[in-house]
């Protein structure tokens, strides 16, 4: 159906129909704009830095499908890689060269994997590098941090954050006592909380997950002591350090996330890698690697089994390695992160000019920001937020045709698609409404 044929009616009854056979209306809870209340837009296309919804009405996206269209919506260069794969066949369930291609490429620029494994979902990753850390190690306890989210595996439904927050749910209904009597869930850069958790279970702890720039709690950044010590204690005890990487990687820097806290931590890396989102390319992929070692703990040639019907599926694959190729270009991420903090800056500037307590950071293509006087450094100090206000300022930008996150401690993306207009836009759009939250 052309969008432009459509009645200024259509998305309510579309949301209306969808309510009817999806829950809530929608395949995955943040969509629903609970948290900011009103009715979600639907989206008809995307193109470049912006998204047209059902009634026609276009939007800059500072979305990005929650991350992976780092290049921006239907990239020449990528659609073509799209199209060709298409045709050539949609799923074999056999193994194919493009694999082992994305593969390379993925482990060429994270050097802490020797060998990755695709699966079609961040979930899926983080929960199958959980058991091979348990298999690996033989130990059942894991740690995790409040406020992080790493996918909607059972043992992980802990006080998550994302879309469980919205709800106001610490766990979720469904999961038995049992299935998390061994995850441990801590503050978020709590040195002494970790330190005294392996203290009192180290030796039966699997594996620390953490999200190194923590994109499930808005925007806030591991402390380089927190991730020294975690590093530390994960060593000392024979536990693993996983860093999720779902949203960071590729994302913050070709080298993402944990190339950062390399360059400040000597010797730094984690033990297994998470990744999903941009090695995807807005497609369903996935992946978690780390050492050879450990990797071939995983069947078919060890004892942790894990598998997948369309795990490295062709299309996918495709979509993913036309990604990775034109974001290694020289000086993609210096001109990235130029133009992301560029918009942060600008935000900032718009808050303090009506008086607005505003407190923002980024990082390459991610960022985030606060209606705060500082940086939260944990996720009860993010829920200070107040959310009659963010939800204020949501609205007001999605009246004026500028699309962030409909959760305040969701991360934004901006992709190379977004041009210095897109952002002066944003800005006097953000202008106009911090005045009206005085
Ligand atoms: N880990 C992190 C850090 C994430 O941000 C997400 C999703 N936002 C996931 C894991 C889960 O990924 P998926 O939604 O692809 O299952």
């Amino acid at each position: 159906m052309s969008s432009s044929t459509q009645p200024a009616s259509l998305n309510p009854t579309l949301f209306e129909r969808a309510k009817r056979v999806i829950p809530g209306g929608v395949n995955s809870p943040v969509r629903a704009f609970r948290a900011v209340g009103g009715t979600p837009r639907f989206i008809a296309r995307a193109q470049g830095a912006y998204m047209w919804d059902a009634d026609g009405k276009k939007y800059i996206d500072y979305i990005g499908s929650w991350g992976p269209m780092i290049l921006g919506h239907g990239h020449p260069a990528v659609l073509e890689a799209v199209q060709k794969a298409a045709t050539e066949g949609f799923s074999f369930g056999a193994p194919t060269e493009r694999e082992v291609e994305l593969a390379e490429e993925i482990l060429k620029h994270v050097p802490s994997m020797e060998m990755l494994r695709l699966v079609s979902s961040g979930t899926e990753a983080g929960m199958s590098a959980i058991r091979l850390a348990r298999g690996a190690t033989n130990r059942p306890k894991i740690i995790k941090f409040e406020g992080c989210y790493h996918g909607h595996a059972d043992s992980l439904l802990v006080k998550a954050g994302s879309g469980l927050a919205t709800f106001g749910h610490p766990t979720s209904a469904g999961v038995p006592p049992e299935v998390v009597q061994h995850t441990l869930v801590l503050e978020y850069n709590n040195v002494q909380q970790i330190e005294e958790a392996f203290a009192l279970h180290g030796k039966d702890v699997a594996c620390i997950i953490i999200e190194p720039i923590a994109g499930n709690m808005n925007f806030v950044r591991a402390s380089l002591p927190f991730m020294r010590r975690c590093r530390e204690l994960c060593t000392q005890h024979g536990a693993l350090l996983i860093l999720d990487e779902v949203m960071t990687g590729f994302r913050v820097a070709l080298g993402s996330a944990q190339s950062l806290y390399a360059k400040a931590i000597p010797g730094f890396k984690p033990d297994l890698t998470v990744l999903g989102k941009v090695i995807g390319g807005g497609m369903p992929l996935a992946a978690f690697g780390g050492p050879r070692a450990i990797m071939e703990q995983m069947a078919p040639l060890g004892p942790v089994y894990q598998a997948g019907t369309l795990s490295g599926n062709p299309i996918a694959t495709a979509c993913g390695l036309a990604t990775l190729k034109e974001i290694a270009k020289p000086g993609f991420y210096e001109s990235l992160a130029k133009k992301t903090r560029s918009l942060v800056d600008g935000l900032q500037t718009a808050a303090n000019g009506a008086g607005v307590p505003f407190v923002g950071d980024s990082e390459g293509g991610m960022f985030g920001f606060f209606l705060l006087p500082q940086l939260p450094q944990n996720y009860t100090q993010v829920m200070k937020t107040e959310g009659a206000k963010f939800n204020a300022l949501f609205h007001g930008l999605l009246d004026r045709g500028v699309y962030i996150a409909p959760a305040l401690y969701e991360a934004g993306f901006v992709s190379a698609a977004h041009s210095e207009a897109d952002i002066d836009a944003t800005l006097e759009a953000s202008t106009d409404i911090f005045k009206l939250m005085r």
